[in-house]
């Protein structure tokens, strides 16, 4: 096959000669095959990063942070004894020792929480608890493991030397540290470092709104009536869930016809969420109205068709400053095309720094086989022996088979130009469920 590509005012004619001679179609720009990452460069620069809002502490767990957190103050604020046991000189007691022990006179029972207002003298010592501050005049503290207490007197059985067993003021953060960065995703550790700082309310990235829309006379909700030729609408409920999957709030639009007016006013509805995203109707049948209803409100696409398998149609623009994706209506290729393109932009929304799904490098169990063209994202079940990852197929690979998402753990990526893969070789596979990676048993080594 041929092709002669002639420019005219941003229309290109493709003569293709095929065996029954040459036939001409036209096609607008936008209508060309781009490849994914193309796609996704087109995707990332029309996406800007949502505004700040306040959330208290606890809220802010798994949010990305939207300041920068520095520390006021020294903590811990005060030297504080790291045991239990007794404050003291260490001058006082270098020379004990389990067979020559040393007796102090305990003059104080300081429990964490209380301050001595005591000065230690020598041949003195203070009873001491994890936690309280370290007394005046003392310079370690001994464990109670090395003492015996009798009355009023301490006999010490080990030297300690100075500093010892004392958590030193600002051993854990200095006044002025710089704790936790923006953009960082606040998890248990970072909440309990901004409590100790004393952040009661901090400033996260929004969490977006995302208007979720099927498309289809053949669909109907999850409990409505399938009669003998409904479906239900599973990508739905896949695709909300992949949006609160990424900390996301999906905003259910429901499902519109097949009608230009039934999708016009469902996209408006959808207009008032910081992004649409709508499945099936962006093909070439004759009832994928989708692509033209956005054209008709103002969307300029800025593509509609991208180089992957499964998902090829896929149109993407801008309503009224909104991103729309009209994601293809096959429940896998809606997925995938999700992954590939609305979460990165999800996550871009939001604040997160890292915003693509991990890719590793695994052991391909089965021999696969691909025409050339388009980038394959193919399912697989990912597991890892001895530090070496293998990735075998889900099995059926089409596009309606939403059974190889359930069974998918990650995707194995072969490129456009590959044609074909052989059991053993290396493969690249994007992870899709981190969170299915567990282990078997605590495995402490
Ligand atoms: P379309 O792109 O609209 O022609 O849809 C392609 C295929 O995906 C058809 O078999 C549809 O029935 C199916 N499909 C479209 N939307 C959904 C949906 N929301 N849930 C499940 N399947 C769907
Ligand atoms: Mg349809």
């Amino acid at each position: 096959m041929l092709f002669f590509r002639i420019d005219l005012n941003r229309n290109y004619f493709f003569i293709s000669f095929k065996s029954r001679g040459p036939r001409l179609t036209n096609h607008t720009e936008e209508e060309i095959l781009i490849s994914v990452e193309e796609a996704l460069a087109l995707v990332l620069r029309s996406i800007e990063v949502l505004g700040l809002e306040k959330v208290d502490l606890l809220s802010s767990l798994g949010r990305v942070i939207g300041e920068d957190i520095y520390s006021l103050q020294d903590i811990p604020p005060w030297d504080n004894s790291a045991m239990d046991g007794y404050a003291l000189r260490h001058d006082d007691i270098k020379f004990a020792s389990l067979k020559s022990s040393i007796l102090l006179k305990v003059v104080e029972d300081l429990p964490a929480g209380f301050r001595s207002s005591k000065v230690l003298k020598k041949g003195e010592a203070i009873k001491i608890m994890t936690g309280a501050p370290i007394p005046q005049g003392t310079d370690s503290v001994v464990m109670v493991e090395d003492t015996v207490q009798e009355d009023t007197r301490v006999k010490i059985f080990k030297s300690t030397e100075p500093g010892e067993n004392i958590r030193s003021a600002g051993e854990d953060v200095r006044k002025g540290d710089l704790v936790i960065s923006r953009g960082t995703i606040v998890g248990p550790a970072e909440v309990g470092m901004m409590a100790s700082l004393g952040r009661s309310f901090i400033l996260v990235n929004q969490r977006p709104q995302i208007a979720v829309l099927s498309t289809g006379d053949e669909l109907v909700d999850v409990d409505g009536e399938l009669g003998s030729s409904k479906i239900i609408s599973s990508n739905s409920y896949s695709l909300m869930s992949q949006v609160k999957e990424c900390g996301a709030t999906p905003i259910q639009l429901g499902i519109a016809r097949d009608r230009r007016e039934a999708l016009e006013d469902k996209f408006r509805q959808g207009t008032r969420a910081d992004m649409i995203i709508s499945s099936g109707g962006v093909s070439v049948g004759d009832y994928d109205l989708v692509k033209d209803v956005l054209k008709k409100m103002g969307m300029k696409m800025k593509f509609w068709k991208v180089a992957m398998k499964p998902g090829r149609p896929l149109a993407f623009g801008m309503i009224a400053g909104r991103p729309v994706f009209g994601l293809p209506g096959n429940p896998v290729s809606s997925m995938i095309s999700f992954e590939q393109f609305v979460r990165p932009a999800i996550l871009k929304m939001m604040g997160h720094q890292s915003i693509y799904r991990p890719i590793i490098d695994a052991v391909a169990l089965e021999n696969i086989s691909k025409k050339s063209g388009r980038k394959h994202f193919i399912r697989a079940i990912v597991t890892c022996k001895d530090g070496v990852y293998y990735a075998a197929s889900t099995g059926g690979q089409g596009s309606g088979i939403l059974f190889s998402m359930v069974k998918a753990d990650g995707l194995v990526i072969l490129p456009e130009k590959a044609t074909e893969v052989k059991a053993g070789e290396k493969v690249v596979v994007q992870l899709l469920n981190t969170n299915r990676v567990f282990a078997e048993k605590p495995g402490y080594p």
